[in-house]
C-alpha cells in the first residue's frame, strides 16, 4: 500500500497507480531488486535514448522526484523513497533527478557536488533505476528549471517559504550559512516537478510540506494566470519514515545516524553494531519489546520471519546483539547484488554520464514547451 497526500491521508489502492506501481514491505522481501531482470546487457545510455520523450500534456499520472547528490544513500532513503522510484518507472513515465542545484545552497565545493553527483547516479543506477524504463538526469543540465522557479516566485508571499520546518530547522542548526537559495529551495523545489507536469511525487514523509507548499505555489499561479499546472501528490512507501541508528530521529545523512546501504559490509556491520534498541531491556535475560525496538522494526523489510525474531525478544531467547548481527547480515546478502553492480559502474563513468546527459537532452522540448507557455500567459512574450 501507498499513500497520497491530498489533504489528509488515504491509501491508494493498487488499481489506481498501475501494475506493480509500488513495492509493499512483503512484496519488497520477496522480489530483491532483481537487478539481473532490469539491467539487461544493452549499452545503458543506448536505452535511454530508446525511451520515449514525453509529453507536453499536463498529466496527473507523470512521476518525478530528486534527490539530493550527497553521499552514499542509506536505508531511509531506499526503504522511503528509491524502493517507489524503481517501482514506479514501470509504468512507463518517470523522471528522476539528481538535484545538484539544490545541494548549493548547502556545500560550496565544487569538487564534492560534481563526484557527489555522479556517485548518486551510479547508486541509483545500481539500485535498479533503468534508463530504458524511465529518465534520469542531473538538474543543472536543465537550467530551465531556474528560469522557471524565479517566475513561480513572483507569486510566492515571502512568509510562506519563510514558514518551512526544514528552512526554520537549517537556520538553527547552520546559522554560519542561511543563503537566500535556502530560503527559496521549495520554489525551486516546485519549478522542477512542474516543469514538467508531474502529479506523483515518491519521497519520504519528510516532503509531505515542501509538497503541499508546492500545490499552493501552483495554485497561486493558476490563479493569476490561469489553470494550467497540476497539483502534485506525494506518494509514500508503506515506510515513510525510516528511524536512524539512534532510534530517535529519522535516519538522515545530516544527523549521521545512517546505514550506507551500498558502503562494504565492514561499514554497513558497524553502523548496524551502533543501533540503539529497547532502551529498556538492560539484561540479556529480560524480555524485550519488538514494538519500539528499530532494529526490530527494519527485520520486517528482511525476512518472513520477522515475528518469529521479535518473538525472540520478547521471550529473551535471543539478546540484542543476535538480532543485530542478523539484521547485517541480512542487509549486506539483499545489497550485494546491487553492490557489485556498483563497482561495475564506477569503472564505466563515461557511460554513467552519457545517461545523463541523454535523460537531460530528452527532457530538452517538455521543459522548453512549458516555459514557452508561462512566458506568453506572464506577458513576457509576444502574444501569439
Ligand atoms: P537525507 O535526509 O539523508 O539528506 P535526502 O534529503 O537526500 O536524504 O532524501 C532523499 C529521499 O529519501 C527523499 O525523498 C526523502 O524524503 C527520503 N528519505 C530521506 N530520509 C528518509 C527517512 N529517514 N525515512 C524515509 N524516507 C527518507
Amino acid at each position: 500500500m501507498i499513500w497520497a497526500e491530498d489533504g489528509k491521508s488515504r491509501p491508494i489502492c493498487r488499481d489506481e497507480v498501475g501494475n506493480h506501481a509500488v513495492q509493499t514491505a512483503a512484496s519488497f522481501r520477496l522480489m530483491g531488486p532483481r537487478l539481473a531482470d532490469r539491467l539487461p546487457d544493452m549499452a545503458m545510455a543506448e536505452k535511454q535514448n530508446e525511451y520515449a520523450a514525453p509529453s507536453a500534456h499536463p498529466t496527473s499520472e507523470r512521476v518525478f522526484s530528486g534527490v539530493q547528490p550527497s553521499g552514499l544513500p542509506h536505508l531511509g532513503n531506499y526503504l522511503g523513497a528509491f524502493r517507489n522510484y524503481i517501482a514506479l518507472q514501470e509504468r512507463g513515465d518517470a523522471i528522476y533527478c539528481i538535484v545538484d542545484y539544490h545541494a548549493l545552497t548547502s556545500t560550496h565545493d565544487p569538487e564534492a557536488i560534481r563526484r557527489n553527483t555522479h556517485d548518486m547516479a551510479i547508486a541509483l543506477l545500481a539500485l535498479g533505476l533503468d534508463p530504458g524504463r524511465a529518465i534520469l538526469f542531473r538538474q543543472s543540465d536543465r537550467p530551465e528549471h531556474t528560469e522557471l522557479a524565479y517566475l513561480l516566485s513572483t507569486v510566492v508571499p515571502i512568509a510562506w517559504v519563510e514558514r518551512t520546518p526544514s528552512f526554520k530547522e537549517k537556520k538553527r542548526n547552520r546559522p554560519e550559512d542561511v543563503n537566500h537559495a535556502l530560503l527559496t529551495y521549495p520554489v525551486l523545489q516546485t519549478a522542477d516537478i512542474a516543469i514538467y507536469h508531474a502529479g506523483r511525487v515518491p519521497v519520504g514523509r519528510d516532503q509531505q510540506a515542501h509538497l503541499e507548499l508546492a500545490r499552493e505555489i501552483l495554485r497561486a499561479w493558476n490563479r493569476t494566470y490561469g489553470e494550467y499546472f497540476v497539483e502534485p501528490e506525494a506518494v509514500f512507501t508503506d515506510s515513510p519514515v525510516i528511524l536512524g541508528t539512534d532510534g530517535v530521529r529519522a535516519m538522515s545523512k545530516s544527523v549521521g545516524n545512517v546505514i550506507e546501504i551500498l558502503a562494504d559490509e565492514a561499514t554497513i556491520r558497524k553502523q548496524v553494531m551502533s543501533m540503539v534498541t529497547d532502551t529498556q531491556r538492560i539484561l540479556r535475560t529480560q524480555p524485550g519489546r519488538p514494538e519500539i525496538c528499530n532494529v526490530c522494526q527494519l527485520h520486517r523489510f528482511f525476512g518472513d520471519d520477522y515475528e518469529y525474531i521479535w518473538d525472540g525478544e520478547r521471550t529473551a531467547r535471543t539478546g540484542c546483539v543476535d538480532t543485530k548481527k542478523l539484521l547485517a547480515d541480512r542487509i549486506i546478502s539483499h545489497f550485494a547484488e546491487a553492490r557489485e553492480r556498483a563497482r561495475e559502474l564506477e569503472s564505466k563513468p563515461d557511460d554513467v554520464e552519457e545517461v545523463l546527459h541523454a535523460g537531460a537532452d530528452k527532457l530538452a522540448p517538455l521543459a522548453a514547451e512549458t516555459l514557452r507557455v508561462v512566458h506568453d500567459r506572464m506577458g513576457l512574450a509576444r502574444k501569439e
